[in-house]
């Protein structure tokens, strides 16, 4: 499999070189020259495949030749190291909740993939590389946890002082070994500026950097899984199963849409977003207009030019018919996302943290179309990850999970920057 280049259909890599580049030399998002589709067998008969070989099944053409099947299949083993579960919340509504991994996001499937690929990729090689990633809550927790240990890979984790929750931080900060914190003095666009600034520095070409976010393939790809995971377990109710993502960056419904061209039989997709509105507004007018993003309550949704959805464009041609035909967008208000958490916990004891909860409200919306269908829509991070905000909304106290609890008393350590030429002199002062 070849990947190419959106920005130019002419520069195409293997699927190696594209993630270690993790972006054109133009700019341009890597996308695969051909989407391959899985036998109406296999999908006639998923459910009696474990996770793993799904997995296999499922990725394996996306890698080609670039990871022999073996390895693959160890990656892949390690990568899915804990459940994705549908929950019955109410009638015929369900929540994938894909908050069960080591950092309790969603991001976690592709960090640990992609970290052990380029591991892969780096096993003889004596130069290490280095992760170079900016966050603004969850990536860089997931990113730290996946890529802990791993050989030949160093990770430079920027994110913006005071402005990520506490146990976000300790997630970044308490690792040590391979994993490194910068605590810059500014806003999450600062982080993402001296980030893009590095990629392009001509003095840091020979360092072996590399980016660890969600336009990398190998942490969109594996995206896919949960879609497949999530009809292993519904297929029983013999319903049409409409999935409703809360997206941001827009790669984890991107992913869903892959693998409905896969074959995949999911009937409708909705991207449900916070005030950010971009896709939802583009949907309606035809208009892609980029905005600054807005703070909100779902802050890892906080994205005013989603990276992901030149992808979609592409997947469709670029038809805006043909993406309607697909899927639905709708865009909900604090105050909103507030009233349904409150609603979903004192009908039904299901605590949703605001991620979760738009993707709920855009179900409900979808769902008036299709009343026989079974929803399901996926809860991204784990309630105690908001935890402030969980806790005054519905007004309870969160237990504290045991992986959150072991990082209470490890000490946080970073290094403070307030400049590029700071972040440059670390990079080469290692
Ligand atoms: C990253 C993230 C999202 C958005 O996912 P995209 O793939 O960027 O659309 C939603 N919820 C949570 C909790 C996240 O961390």
């Amino acid at each position: 499999m070849n990947y190419y280049s959106l920005n130019n259909p002419n520069h195409k890599v293997s699927f190696k070189e594209a993630v270690i580049a993790g972006i054109a030399p133009d700019r341009g998002l890597y996308y695969p020259e051909q989407i391959p589709t899985l036998s109406p067998e296999f999908i006639a008969n998923l459910e009696q495949y474990s996770r793993e070989e799904v997995a296999f099944q499922v990725m394996a053409p996306f890698v080609g030749e670039s990871i022999p099947e073996a390895e693959l299949r160890q990656i892949i083993e390690e990568t899915l190291c804990f459940d994705f579960p549908c929950v019955a919340v109410h009638d015929s509504i369900f929540s994938l909740e894909l908050y069960h991994g080591p950092t309790l996001a969603f991001k976690d499937v592709g960090a640990r993939f992609m970290s052990r690929c380029l591991g892969y990729f780096n096993r003889n090689s004596e130069e290490k590389v280095t992760v170079l990633v900016a966050t603004s809550g969850d990536t860089g927790g997931a990113v730290a946890s996946g890529f802990l240990g791993v050989k030949g890979v160093n990770v430079v984790i920027l994110y913006p002082s005071g402005k990520v929750s506490d146990i976000q931080e300790r997630q970044l900060t308490t690792l040590g070994q391979n994993i490194h914190a910068l605590e810059v003095d500014g806003v999450f666009d600062d982080c993402q500026d001296m980030v893009k600034t590095a990629f392009l520095d001509t003095d840091l070409k020979g360092s072996g950097l590399t980016s660890a976010n969600s336009i990398n393939v190998a942490r969109w790809l594996p995206q896919m899984l949960y879609y497949f995971f999530a009809w292993q377990q519904l297929k029983k109710h013999h319903k049409e199963i409409i999935v409703s993502c809360p997206s941001g960056n827009f790669g984890n419904i991107c992913a869903g849409l892959l693998a409905k061209k896969m074959g995949l039989p999911i009937a409708h997709f909705v991207a449900a977003t916070n005030v950010n509105d971009t896709v939802p507004e583009f949907l309606q007018t035809g208009k892609y207009i980029p905005k600054p993003s807005k703070p909100t309550i779902s802050n890892a949704m906080d994205v005013g030019n989603p990276s992901n959805f030149v992808r979609i464009q592409a997947m469709y041609d670029h038809s805006l018919e043909a993406i309607l035909n697909d899927f639905s967008s709708y865009s909900y208000t604090d105050e909103q996302t507030r009233a349904v958490m409150q609603t979903l916990y004192s009908q039904t004891g299901y605590i949703a943290e605001p991620h979760g909860a738009v993707g709920y409200l855009g179900l409900q919306e979808t769902l008036k179309n299709h009343p026989y269908a079974i929803g399901l829509f996926l809860e991204t991070a784990h309630p105690v990850k908001f935890l402030e905000e969980v806790e005054n909304t519905l007004s309870i106290e969160l237990p504290l999970p045991e992986a959150i609890a072991q990082l209470l008393p490890l000490e946080k350590v970073k290094t403070r920057i307030a400049t590029y030429a700071q972040l440059k002199s670390f990079l080469l002062n290692r």
